[in-house]
């Protein structure tokens, strides 16, 4: 019984994309390997 995890930015699952373990203000979340670069280099 998992339960897969899913990106705070487009709600994708770990089964079906890579996830990454993050932190924001201290609350644990997730991002896919997709949405990464577009956290990394910010919201225009
Ligand atoms: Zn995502």
């Amino acid at each position: 019984m998992s339960k897969s995890n899913t990106c705070f930015h487009c709600g994708t699952s770990s089964d079906d994309r890579v996830l990454l373990k993050c932190e924001e203000k201290g609350q644990e979340k997730y991002v896919c390997v997709r949405c990464l670069p577009i956290l990394i280099h910010g919201k225009h």
